[in-house]
């Protein structure tokens, strides 16, 4: 980046936020559209300095934009504050019955119903529908984020053709499956409106490193979006070394296998020394709990661990994804193999959701690989009977 690296602000008072909507850029020719939400988290504002510096720059540059880039505040109240959120996480209200909920409240009702966040959520819903209603091509939203202990940048996406595509353009770890662990999240909801979406989480709240990666993930967003041509900034190039050199060692596609659940009851303590990216080896001990050691299954990675707040995520069990086996889910799923899914005995279509399939007790032991290699998700287990989903494909 050629500019210095802009400490956040000591006091929130810095931040100047006096609209929830931080910028906005229409080009004079047609083109997509880049929603960026900043800030869902209220004590996460390094998008709103990285979405600073990229508007800044581009003026500056006066490079040629098609289509638009909005960016957005989410949880303007909580980024006043400097606080997460006042009453409830606004990243995750996002299913489709919560939203339905709040839109299905009278007025009247609203205003005595509605806490702080259920306010937000009327407010950037109603923002993101108007940039859907100006748009003239296609929408993309990015959901920009920070975290409280250090670490390496990554972005989480949901798994359809067009969002694997999109996130090509990040050379930072990319994780697929992580989404399906987290209900309501503002990036699942708009994926199923028909955006591209993707989640980055850019680094620690507080360290200026995160406005960097923030701004190089904007920059090439905008680039792979395809609202400024490419190269047509020195700053693109040198968002992808940054980032480049932030990924290190680690592995480009990584996928969540499984989620270690914890209860207050289980004491639970991860052993020092984890980032919230690290490779285990088969055996190595991870943490501990009420019952003893937990330690590695078979090689693979931490991710996410949990060493600080609350929270009933202890850590996220991955491994990484070849690029070949990126490559042969992608094919499979072009050639629409998963119209013979439910020829596996116990496989079945949902009578009332076409775009889903119920296993059966018996079939549930299918590897779920079988399921992820289409782009399918849990949605839920019950009664021994698994759901599973696909989100709608943007390509299509
Ligand atoms: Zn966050």
């Amino acid at each position: 980046m050629n500019r210095k690296s802009e400490a956040p602000p000591r006091n929130v008072s810095e931040l100047h936020l006096e609209q929830r909507e931080i910028g906005r850029i229409v080009g004079r020719s047609a083109g997509p559209t880049l929603v960026v939400v900043v800030g869902i988290h209220g004590n996460e504002p390094a998008g709103i300095f990285a979405a600073r510096r990229v508007f800044a720059r581009l003026a500056e540059a006066e490079v040629p934009v098609r289509g638009e880039l909005v960016v957005l505040a989410g949880n303007l109240g909580g980024l006043r504050l400097g606080t997460r959120y006042l009453v409830k996480d606004l990243n995750r209200q996002w299913s489709e019955a919560r939203v339905a909920a709040l839109l299905a409240r009278s007025v009247e009702a609203s205003h005595r119903e509605d806490d702080a966040e259920d306010c937000e959520q009327r407010e950037l819903l109603a923002a993101i529908e108007a940039a859907r209603a100006r748009a003239r091509g296609r929408v993309h939203l990015a959901d920009f984020h920070t975290t409280s202990a250090a670490g390496i940048p990554f972005v989480l996406f949901g798994d359809t053709l067009a969002q694997r595509q999109f996130v090509r353009a990040f050379p930072l770890p990319v994780i697929v499956g992580l989404e399906e662990q987290l209900d309501g999240a503002l990036s699942e909801y708009w994926t199923r409106h028909g955006c591209v979406t993707f989640t980055c989480e850019g680094g620690q709240h507080t360290d200026p490193s995160a406005v960097d990666n923030l701004s190089a993930v904007l920059y090439l967003a905008l680039e792979e979006a395809g609202l400024i041509a490419p190269g047509s900034l020195p700053e693109l190039r040198a968002a992808h070394d940054l980032l480049l050199q932030r990924r290190g060692d680690l592995p480009p596609f990584l996928e969540v296998v499984s989620r270690h659940a914890i209860s207050e009851e289980d004491a639970f303590r991860m052993e020092p020394g984890f980032k919230n990216l690290s490779p285990a080896a088969e055996g190595q001990l991870l943490a501990h709990d009420a019952r003893g050691e937990i330690r590695a299954p078979k090689d693979g990675m931490v991710i996410l661990p949990l060493y600080q707040g609350l929270g009933n995520d202890g850590f996220f069990w991955g491994r990484a994804i070849s690029p070949a086996r990126m490559r042969t889910a992608e094919v499979l799923r072009l050639l629409h193999i998963d119209r013979l899914l439910p020829l596996l005995p116990g496989v079945a279509k949902d009578p009332e959701h076409p775009s889903r399939f119920i296993v059966r007790e018996v079939a549930r032991y299918y590897p779920r690989d079988v399921f992820h290699a289409f782009g399918y998700r849990r949605v839920r287990t019950r009664g021994g009977q698994l759901t599973v989903e696909r989100q709608p494909d943007a390509t299509r």
